[in-house]
């Protein structure tokens, strides 16, 4: 079994600092399978072995996985010098884990963003040789035709000469007029920078809202409001692992 030091393990879990995991030990609160802990730095095995803290066990978890609904004006990043990060929307308690964004949005767009501590797990979301597929719901300035939906599907050229792969338009709403509007879905296959908005750019439109709907299997929870998160279900989990 891998083993771990205790205060490590338990900071982790968001108990504590090292300092205040010394002090739970001093109070001789700090309990492992039924031994009193003397040694806070102890190597133990935090899958098998019992940890108590006040008599109440902590469980002990290496991974988390969240759902969010990211809300525009944050970045979806770990860390940024100017604007406010997807992390800083988390509560402490989740914080701990280190999660991080499994992939990004624009900071002007909303919709599915995973976030998690298994760097396997969105390794493989994330590969491009997998080609998960990602839909998107836009709003979109001008009036998008059947036409761009078969520009799509062969494929445009984005502003930097690259060539995109086959996409699926579904248009929901569209109008002609003055100043028309019309409401998309779109399906990509992979993830350049700026992608969606480029690729109505290549068509002479602009997005003027964006968000995200699914990643692969798994979709945004409809229940969950803009700027909110939770974790992801055991069914959820299970379609991504
Ligand atoms: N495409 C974009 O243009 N922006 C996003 O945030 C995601 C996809």
């Amino acid at each position: 079994a891998k083993t771990e030091r205790l205060d490590k393990i338990l900071s982790h879990m968001g108990i504590g600092s090292r300092s205040d995991i010394r002090k739970l030990a001093k109070q001789g609160v700090l309990n492992v399978n039924g031994q009193k802990v003397k040694d806070p730095g102890m190597k133990i095995d935090p899958v098998n072995d019992l940890i108590q803290v006040n008599g109440e066990e902590v469980k002990y978890r290496e991974f988390i996985y969240l759902m969010m609904n990211k809300p525009q004006g944050v970045v979806s990043a770990t860390e940024d010098h100017r604007d406010r990060t997807v992390i800083d929307l988390l509560s402490d308690g989740y914080r701990h884990f280190e999660p991080f964004p499994v992939g990004r949005l624009d900071k002007d767009t909303e919709g599915l963003l995973l976030l998690t501590n298994d760097g396997k797990l969105a390794h493989n979301l994330l590969s491009p040789r997998k080609h998960v597929p990602k839909t998107y719901y836009a709003r979109i300035s001008g009036f998008v035709t059947e036409e761009d939906g078969e520009a799509f599907a062969a494929g445009v050229t984005l502003d930097d000469g690259y060539q995109t792969m086959p996409a699926d338009l579904s248009i929901l709403r569209a109008e002609d007029g003055d100043s028309p509007v019309s409401e998309i879905e779109l399906t990509i296959r992979e993830g350049k920078f700026h992608q969606v908005k480029r690729m109505f750019q290549a068509v002479g439109k602009t997005v003027i809202f964006l968000k995200r709907l699914s990643m692969g299997p798994l979709s945004l929870d409809q229940q969950l409001p803009t700027g909110s998160y939770r974790e992801l279900t055991a069914d959820e989990l299970e379609l991504l692992i």
